[in-house]
C-alpha cells in the first residue's frame, strides 16, 4: 500500500473517558465489523477486562476507510492500556504508530491518567489530536475542558473535535481528523526488512501471535526470518491483519501493522521492542529496543488447601504463557505451606491475576500482603535483592537498605486537597509541586512505592469520594531507615505476616496489626499473646482471651437442625482458616491485619 493512503494511531485517555467505546464507533462506522457481529468493546478480549472496564493487552485493529477526498485510507489503531501499571505497554504501543487522538471525557476534564499517557505520547514524537467525548451529557464543558488541555498540557486544543462516542455525533470528523492532521508513516519498500515486535500473546490453537510494525522492506508469508535480540530464527506460516479478527494476507510493507504465526512456542521466546529481519539479508542496525517490563510488587500466593499446589502451579504455568511480565517461583511458608513467590507490574496487575487464578481456575487462594523489591547492601559490598521481608538475612550483616521511590501525580477538587496531602504525608511522601487548574488541584509527590503499593488507591479514593486521579512512575532507589517486623502469634512467628516498615512507623504499625489481628482471630479454648517484634524485640503486644463457651452452647441444646447447620458452617468456615501452632487464622486476616485506616 502507498504509505500518503496508511495512518497509524493509538488512543490515549484516562480510564473510563471512553477510549474502548470511540474505538468500537470507528470500527463500527467504517463497516469493518458486520453489525450483527459488533459486541460491545471489540478490542476487550478478556471478561476480566470486561468487567473492570479496562484494557490491560494492547491490541489491534485494521479499518479501511473512504475518505471525503475520494482516496480509501488505511487506519491502523493500536488499542493502549490505560492504567498506570501498564505504562510500558503503553510506551511500546506508542512507538509503533505517528500519531494519537488524546480522548478527555467533556464533563470531567483532564486526570491524572491522561497527564501520563499523553506525555508518553510526546515522548514518541507523536501529533496529537485532542478529542473532547461525552459533549451529550448536560454536565459537559468543552470550552472549559479545552483551556485545561491548553493549561495544563500545554497543547493546543482549539480544533479539538467534540463527539459523543455513545451516540455516534462526532465521529465522521475523528475520521476525517485522523487522515489529515496525522502524519502518513515514513519508510523504504526497497531496504532490507526492519519491522518491530510490538505485542505477542498465546492463542490455544495458533500459538504465539506476534503483533509488528514494518518499518522498511517487506514480509511475505513463508519468509525466513531472524529476531535479532534472541538471535532465534523461524519460517512465518501464516501473516495476516487484525480487522479485529485475523484476516490472511499475503505481504506487509513499510508504514503496515500486522501479526504473524511462527511455530513460537510461548510469549517469552519473543521479546517485546525487538526487531524482524530476513534471515539471508538482514537490515544493518536494530530499532533501539525497549525497557523490558519488570515485576515490582510481589506477594506470596498459596492454595487455601494444600492439596491444591500442583493445580496452582498448572494454572500459573499457563496465565504465564500468555503474560510474559508475571513472574512466579515457588515458596515455602511455614506458615502457609507451599506456594509461589509472584511478580507484578503493580497492583492491579496483581488483582487481575489472583482474580484469572480464582475465577479460570477455580482455585481458592491466599495472598499474602504485596511488597516491593527492596535492595540490601551487605556489608561485605554485596547487593541483594529482597522479594520477601520473610528472607531478610541477619541485620548484623546488612550496611544499609535502599527501596523504590516514585514520582506520583493526583489531581484532585480542592475541597478534598487537605486529606489528599494528609495522606501523602501519613505515606512518607515529600511534595514535590502543588499547582491548580480551575478548581482541581494537581500535587506531585516524591512517595516510597512500598507505601503506595498496598491499600493507598483504595485510601485515596475514599477519601475523595471517588474524585481524585492517580499515576506514577518509579524514580530511583534511596536508603531509608528500614527495619523488617515481625508478627507472633501465640509465640510463633507468622512469616507470612512480616513486613518492611521504616523504623519511626514500625511501633504504630505493630500496634495496629495486634489490634486488628486481635479481632480477625476467632477465640480459641486457650488465650493467645499476638505480639509484633523488631528482632528479638518485641514493640506491640495484644492478648486475644479465650473462649468461654462452645458455639452451639447459645442454640440452649433444644434444636438439633439449628445446631447441626451451626456446626456445618463452622466447618465451611475452616476450609478457609489456617492452622499456626495450635491457633487457626483466617485466610482473609493476612490482608486486612496490613490495612491501615
Ligand atoms: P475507557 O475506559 O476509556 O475504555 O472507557 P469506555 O469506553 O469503557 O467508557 C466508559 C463509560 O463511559 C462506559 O460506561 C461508556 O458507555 C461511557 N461512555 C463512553 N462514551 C460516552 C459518551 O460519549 N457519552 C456518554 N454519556 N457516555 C459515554
Ligand atoms: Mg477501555
Amino acid at each position: 500500500t502507498d504509505l500518503d493512503r496508511i495512518r497509524n494511531f493509538s488512543i490515549v485517555a484516562h480510564i473510563d473517558h471512553g477510549k474502548s467505546t470511540l474505538a468500537d464507533r470507528l470500527i463500527q462506522m467504517t463497516g469493518t465489523v458486520a453489525e450483527r457481529d459488533m459486541k460491545e468493546q471489540l478490542l476487550d478480549a478478556m471478561d476480566i477486562e470486561r468487567e473492570r472496564g479496562i484494557t490491560i493487552k494492547a491490541n489491534s485493529v485494521r479499518i479501511e476507510y473512504p475518505a471525503k477526498d475520494g482516496k480509501t485510507y488505511i487506519l491502523n489503531l493500536i488499542d493502549t492500556p490505560g492504567h498506570v501499571d501498564f505504562a510500558y505497554e503503553v510506551s511500546r504501543s506508542m512507538q509503533a504508530v505517528e500519531g494519537s487522538l488524546l480522548v478527555v471525557d467533556a464533563s470531567q476534564g483532564v486526570e491524572a491518567q491522561t497527564l501520563a499517557n499523553v506525555y508518553q505520547a510526546i515522548d514518541a514524537d507523536h501529533e496529537i489530536v485532542p478529542v473532547l467525548n461525552k459533549i451529550d451529557l448536560p454536565a459537559a464543558e468543552p470550552q472549559r475542558v479545552k483551556e485545561q488541555i491548553e493549561d495544563v498540557i500545554g497543547i493546543d486544543a482549539s480544533d479539538a473535535v467534540e463527539i459523543s462516542a455513545k451516540t455516534g455525533l462526532g465521529i465522521p470528523d475523528v475520521l476525517e481528523a485522523i487522515v489529515h492532521r496525522l502524519p502518513a508513516p515514513k519508510g523504504d519498500r526497497d531496504a532490507p526488512l526492519k519491522a518491530m515486535l510490538v505485542d505477542s500473546w498465546y492463542d490455544p490453537y495458533l500459538g504465539v501471535v506476534v503483533l509488528i510494525r514494518v518499518m522498511d522492506g517487506v514480509i511475505k508469508k513463508g519468509d525466513q526470518i531472524k529476531m535479532m535480540k534472541t538471535g532465534a530464527t523461524y519460517k512465518l506460516d501464516r501473516l495476516a491483519v487484525l480487522k479485529p479478527q485475523m484476516v490472511n494476507i499475503d505481504e506487509l510493507g513499510p508504514g503496515e501493522i500486522g501479526v504473524f504465526t511462527a511455530s513460537i512456542k510461548q510469549v517469552r521466546d519473543t521479546k517485546v521492542g525487538d526487531t524482524i529481519t530476513h534471515e539471508k539479508k538482514p537490515c544493518a542496525q536494530a530499532l533501539p529496543g525497549f525497557k523490558p517490563s519488570i515485576p515490582v510488587v510481589f506477594c506470596g500466593l498459596f492454595p487455601v488447601d494444600a492439596n491444591d499446589f500442583e493445580a496452582l502451579r498448572d494454572a500459573i504455568e499457563k496465565l504465564q504463557l500468555n503474560d510474559a511480565s508475571f513472574s512466579a517461583e515457588m515458596e515455602t511458608s511455614a506458615a502457609l505451606g507451599f506456594g509461589f513467590r509472584c511478580g507484578f507490574l503493580g497492583l492491579l496487575h496483581l488483582e487481575v491475576v489472583r482474580d484469572r487464578l480464582e475465577r479460570e481456575y477455580d482455585l481458592d487462594l491466599i495472598t499474602t500482603a504485596p511488597s516491593v523489591v527492596f535492595k540490601l547492601h551487605m556489608k561485605d559490598g554485596e547487593v541483594r535483592d529482597l522479594h520477601n521481608p520473610a528472607d531478610m538475612p541477619d541485620l548484623t550483616l546488612i550496611d544499609h537498605i535502599e527501596e523504590p521511590r516514585i514520582k506520583a501525580t493526583i489531581l484532585v477538587p480542592d475541597e478534598y486537597l487537605g486529606d489528599v496531602l494528609k495522606l501523602c504525608q501519613d505515606r512518607r511522601g515529600i511534595q514535590m509541586d502543588l499547582t491548580y487548574a480551575g478548581s482541581r488541584a494537581m500535587v506531585v509527590y516524591d512517595l516510597p512505592l512500598a507505601e503506595v503499593v498496598f491499600d493507598f488507591y483504595d485510601r485515596l479514593k475514599s477519601v475523595t469520594k471517588g474524585y481524585a486521579s492517580f499515576d506514577y512512575q518509579i524514580t530511583e532507589y534511596r536508603e531509608d531507615n528500614l527495619v523488617k517486623m515481625s508478627i507472633l502469634v501465640n509465640d510463633e512467628p507468622v512469616d507470612a505476616l512480616s513486613i518492611m516498615v521504616h523504623r519511626d512507623r514500625a511501633e504504630a504499625r505493630g500496634r495496629a496489626m495486634c489490634e486488628k489481628l486481635k479481632d480477625l482471630i476467632p477465640r480459641h479454648m486457650f488465650k493467645i499473646p499476638i505480639q509484633a517484634a523488631i528482632g528479638g524485640r518485641v514493640i506491640a503486644r495484644e492478648t486475644l482471651s479465650a473462649m468461654r463457651k462452645d458455639v452451639t452452647a447459645k442454640c440452649y441444646g433444644g434444636d438439633a437442625t439449628r445446631k447441626k447447620k451451626l456446626l456445618e458452617k463452622q466447618k465451611a468456615g475452616k476450609k478457609k482458616m489456617r492452622q499456626f501452632g495450635k491457633v487457626e487464622i483466617p485466610q482473609s486476616a493476612f490482608i486486612a491485619a496490613l490495612k491501615m485506616d
